[in-house]
C-alpha cells in the first residue's frame, strides 16, 4: 500500500512538472517578438506628421525623451535627435522625436506652419487654438510618459554668465544646459534639483570636449522669476515639463558658430552625458569624433 503510495505521489509530481515545462514554453511562444525600436507615426498624410521612436530595454530604468527639430533652422538639433532612433538600449527606455515642427524642418526656418512652437506650451490641451495645437498636445502627452526631458537646440554665439564680448554673454545661447530654475519644489515635499543634474551633465561633457571654448556652461533662465531675462519662455517646452509636469528637464544648446558636424559632435556628447548620468544602458551609444559624423552626412546625401 505505501509503495502504491509513493507511485501515485511521484506520478503526480512528474504530471505537474510537465504541465509547468509545457505551459512555460506555450507562454514563452505566444509573447510576439519585440520590435525595438517600436516607430508610431502621428498625423501621417498631413504636413505635421511626427515621427516617435520608442526603444525599450529588457531592464527596467528610467525613460529619457528626447525632442528635437521644434525650430526647423537648428539642423544640428534634428540630426542629432535621429541619431539616437537605432540605438539598442539595456536598460531604461528612450523616446526620441528628432522633427516635432516638420513643416519648420523642411523650410529649415525657426517657424513651421503657424508661428513659434516653443511658446505655445502655456495654451490648454485639447483646444484648437492654432494649427500647431495638435502637435503640441503630442509632445505634452509624451511629457507626461517620461522621467527627464531633453529638448535639442542650436543657438547664435555662446552663453556666459559674465558678458565677456558681443559674441558671448549672457543673452547668447550656444554651448549651454538651459534649466528653468535652479531647484524646483515638489508638492510631496521632494525637490528636484535641476542645477546640481544640468552641472553634472556639463562636466561629463567637458571632460570629452578638448577646446574649452566650446565647454558647455549651465544657463539658469530663471524664467518664474520678477527678474527672469527670458519670461518668454514660461511658454516653453522645458517649463512646461517643470512646471506643469514635474520632470527633469534640459535644453541642450549647441552653437550655430561652428560646422554642422561639430554641432551634432557637442550635441551627442551633452546627450551621452544626459545618459550617463540618469543610468540609461544602452550596447553602444552615437559616435562623438566630427570626423564619423561627417562619413555619415555624406552618406545620407548620397
Ligand atoms: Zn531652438
Amino acid at each position: 500500500m505505501a509503495n502504491h503510495r509513493r507511485i501515485f505521489i511521484l506520478g503526480c509530481i512528474v504530471f505537474l512538472s510537465l504541465v509547468f515545462i509545457v505551459s512555460y514554453f506555450t507562454s514563452k511562444r505566444n509573447v510576439p517578438p519585440k520590435i525595438n525600436p517600436t516607430v508610431q507615426k502621428y498625423f501621417s498624410g498631413t504636413s505635421q506628421e511626427v515621427s516617435v521612436y520608442l526603444i525599450t530595454g529588457e531592464e527596467k530604468g528610467p525613460t529619457l525623451l528626447i525632442f528635437a527639430g521644434i525650430h526647423g533652422d537648428e539642423a544640428g538639433g534634428y540630426l542629432t535627435a535621429e541619431r539616437y532612433a537605432a540605438v539598442k538600449v539595456k536598460k531604461g527606455t528612450l523616446i526620441v522625436v528628432p522633427r516635432l515642427n516638420l513643416p519648420a524642418v523642411l523650410k529649415k526656418t525657426r517657424h513651421g506652419i503657424s508661428g513659434d512652437m516653443n511658446r505655445l506650451f502655456h495654451m490648454p490641451e485639447r483646444k484648437n487654438y492654432s494649427p500647431d495645437a495638435k502637435v503640441v498636445d503630442l509632445a505634452k502627452d509624451l511629457i507626461k510618459s517620461a522621467d527627464y526631458v531633453l529638448n535639442l537646440h542650436q543657438g547664435e554665439g555662446f552663453y556666459s554668465p559674465k558678458w565677456i564680448s558681443h559674441k558671448r554673454n549672457p543673452l547668447r545661447w550656444g554651448q549651454c544646459n538651459v534649466i528653468d530654475a535652479p531647484i524646483f519644489d515638489l508638492p510631496n515635499g521632494d525637490k528636484l534639483e535641476l542645477a546640481r543634474f544640468a552641472e553634472k551633465v556639463a562636466a561629463r561633457s567637458n571632460a570629452v570636449i578638448k577646446d574649452k571654448r566650446y565647454y558647455f556652461q549651465v544657463n539658469n533662465t530663471n524664467t518664474a522669476s520678477r527678474k527672469s531675462l527670458h519670461k518668454e519662455q514660461r511658454r516653453s517646452l522645458t517649463y512646461y515639463a517643470l512646471y506643469k509636469q514635474h520632470k527633469t528637464a534640459l535644453a541642450l544648446e549647441s552653437t550655430k558658430n561652428c560646422s554642422l558636424s561639430q554641432a551634432i559632435s557637442f550635441l551627442t556628447i551633452a546627450t551621452n552625458s544626459v545618459i550617463a548620468e540618469v543610468g540609461i544602458l544602452a550596447e553602444s551609444l552615437p559616435r562623438t569624433d566630427p570626423a564619423t559624423i561627417r562619413a555619415e552626412i555624406r552618406e545620407k546625401k548620397t
